[in-house]
């Protein structure tokens, strides 16, 4: 594998977020509402609509769809082009850094974190915005004074277990999403044991 192909599969994942979403589809239901301040009750039973997020994994498609980045604005153009809504994007190496890109983009916005740039663009982010952390333990983080991505990055991995009561991957490359399986943790591919 040469350095260009190493390079054009590199993983990329695109994260779509419509702004707005359900008052946005009230407007489009009643055009008259356009521009006016729109508050939806019952958005539950909406049953066709279950969310208004994706995921898109482009890794390799480079040579077929051209830079995520480019797929990223296309969609975003179709989607607008289709039906007048907007979607904020994020485009990064992976799941976790790509849903907090997109956040940071809204609305309307699209944001690409390249492999390099992920600590550069995490860094300075407040502990809030970390996928998978509540309020609860965002509380307990930031009494830990913790207040930033940094903050956590440089915090030593034993503390943190000790006063979250969970197991986190902290390393560079971010997979710091954290969910619960099979009565493990699970952090970052890796699997810990509480
Ligand atoms: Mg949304």
């Amino acid at each position: 594998m040469n350095f260009k192909d190493e390079h054009r599969c590199r993983k990329a994942i695109i994260h779509l977020d419509m702004d707005a979403f359900y008052p946005s589809v009230e407007v489009l239901d009643d055009p008259s509402l356009r521009g006016k301040p729109v508050i939806v009750g019952g958005s539950r039973e909406r049953g066709v609509v279950s969310s208004d997020e994706a995921f898109l994994d482009v890794t390799g498609t480079q040579r077929l769809l051209g830079e995520p980045a480019g797929v990223a604005a296309m969609i975003k153009k179709a989607v607008f082009g289709e039906t007048g809504l907007t979607v904020s994007a994020g485009v990064a190496p992976n799941k976790f850094v790509s849903k907090i890109a997109s956040d940071i983009a809204k609305p309307d916005g699209l944001t690409i974190v390249s492999p390099d740039a992920m600590t550069e663009f995490l860094d300075p982010l407040p502990i809030g915005k970390m996928w998978g952390v509540g309020r609860k333990t965002e509380q307990v983080l930031i009494e830990m004074k913790m207040l930033t991505f940094r903050d956590f990055r440089l915090m030593s991995a034993h503390i943190l277990e000790k006063k979250t009561g969970r197991s986190w991957r902290q390393d560079a490359t971010p997979g710091l999403r954290h969910r619960r399986e099979r009565g493990r943790y699970r952090a970052g591919g890796k699997i810990n044991r509480p």
